[in-house]
């Protein structure tokens, strides 16, 4: 049956790229911009499909992908990118040439996952506006702007000595903190590619603040001379329906309802990262000898060689006893807001960051790869607003790094200037705010900003 809201005059198509820590966002924004009075609808491969129950006033289009993923064993490979890209571009063309016989209503923009580039193609064949929306931050898209000049000039390093150099006009970042190293090249410049033509889209629309993010944003701003929106934090303004791919499991709100305020270390590596199993006794100790209540999310899968916390250390469990649960994936969202949490272990993917700025949480940083060492640099030297658990995990430092944060004197103006930072945030997303305005504009030009030239 035909949807009420079918009848909206302006449709917008979202792309959906198929990881948990894009998904979430993209469908964040559609539940904004469906508020802005357009009609959604969500393009999405058969692999990590959004549960459209959740979803009620979106229409949903299948992109039949037809690829055999090893998306979940890490981080995304070259070859699936290429085949997503390649195999959905049909079934894309053959719904907007369906929707042109449309009278009343039109597409008016195809909003893509920076990495579902082939629907940028597609929306230009049909003369209309593709705008690019990035995951991640603005300081990570940063990086990729200025790794051609540093190839260019051979000053690209990867040498141990030089690791802790800053990268000329990457301030604060280092060259350790770059996404990229000898091993995963091939990807680098995938990536940067990509990243290249995004400057033939209408626009970009990044998860982020202004006030976070000036002047990676004024750089961006610079190099791609197409209106770059910076609306953030979506998991700040959108609604709460849940966008988890693993059930949550709710139950962990009434055992932080028991704790004292501000008591708990929240831990999760998100949707990818992975460990080793004496990673896992290390932070296990760790966790045990900080004496610090903790909620700590150890995936399913996540711990090589096991299935889940087999490889926990005997009697860790009777040991920890109530002052410590484990669950296999958790509400986050409204974990992160609960008055108990007075910090989060994190592995710095980009939404995980932005949920914790927005509730004032401060963080020890354990990242493991592409944007998360970005991320952990600004959070530790530019908003200082964490502590950074470098190299490998030992359960001393982590012991200490719990202390610091959680208890600790030496932790009060990190946990200070969290609360203020969130302020910050408060602001923006009210009217007359940065991000308010940014969604207001981005509202504007997806209603003016009509068909392409030829
Ligand atoms: N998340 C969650 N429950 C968990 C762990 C993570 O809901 O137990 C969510 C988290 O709120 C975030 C997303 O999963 O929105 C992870 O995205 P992020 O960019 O932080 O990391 P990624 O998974 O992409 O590495």
């Amino acid at each position: 049956m035909e949807k009420q809201e079918d009848r909206r005059p302006h449709r917008l198509v979202l792309v959906l790229f198929p990881l948990q820590g894009h998904t979430t966002p993209m469908l964040q924004l559609g539940s904004l911009l469906y508020s802005r009075g357009f009609s959604i609808t969500i393009a999405h491969t058969s692999f990590n499909p959004p549960n459209p129950i959740n979803h009620p006033h979106f229409h949903f289009l299948l992109l039949p992908d037809k690829t055999h993923y090893s998306l979940n064993s890490g981080t995304p490979k070259i070859k699936d990118l290429e085949s997503i890209n390649l195999n959905c571009q049909a079934p894309l063309k053959e719904f907007l040439e369906l929707q042109k016989q449309r009278t009343y209503s039109q597409v008016a923009g195809v909003i893509h996952d920076s990495l579902m580039y082939f629907a940028a193609a597609v929306a230009n064949d049909y003369k209309i506006p593709s705008l690019v929306l990035r995951t991640s931050s603005a300081a990570f898209a940063q990086t990729y702007v200025a790794l051609p000049r540093l190839l260019a000039e051979g000053s690209l390093v990867f040498e141990d000595s030089m690791l802790h150099e800053l990268v000329p006009q990457l301030n604060p970042l280092r060259f350790k903190d770059l996404p990229v190293s000898r091993e995963n090249m091939e990807v680098t410049l995938k990536l940067m590619d990509i990243l290249r033509n995004s400057k033939s889209s209408s626009a970009l629309i990044i998860n982020t603040l202004d006030c976070f993010e000036q002047l990676p944003l004024f750089q961006l701003r610079q190099h791609f001379q197409v209106p770059i929106f910076g609306i953030g934090p979506l998991s700040r303004m959108a609604s709460a329906s849940s966008t988890s791919f693993l059930e949550e499991e709710a139950s962990c709100i009434a055992w932080l309802n028991t704790q004292a305020p501000k008591s708990v270390l929240y831990i999760s590596k998100g949707s990818l990262a992975m460990s080793d199993e004496k990673e896992l006794r290390e932070i296990a100790w760790g966790l045990v000898n900080s004496e610090q209540p903790f909620l700590w999310v150890v995936r399913p899968g996540s711990v090589s060689g096991s299935d889940w916390t087999e490889s926990l250390p005997q009697g860790f469990i009777e040991h920890v006893g109530e002052r410590g649960l484990i669950v296999k994936w958790a509400p986050q969202k409204e974990v992160l807001a609960h008055c108990a949490v007075g910090g989060f272990w994190t592995h710095c993917g980009w939404n995980s960051v932005m949920e914790s700025l927005s509730e004032g949480v401060p963080m020890i940083c354990s990242p493991q790869f592409f944007d998360q060492k970005v991320n952990a640099r600004y959070i530790t030297h530019t908003w200082k607003v964490g502590l950074e658990l470098e190299g490998e995990l030992e359960r001393g430092d982590i012991e200490r790094s719990i202390r610091k944060l959680v208890a600790g004197t030496e932790g009060v103006e990190i946990r200070q200037r969290a609360i203020e930072w969130k302020q910050m945030i408060d602001v923006s997303i009210l009217e007359g705010g940065s991000t308010y305005n940014a969604l207001n504009d981005l509202t504007e030009f997806l209603l003016t900003n009509k068909i392409l030239p030829n």
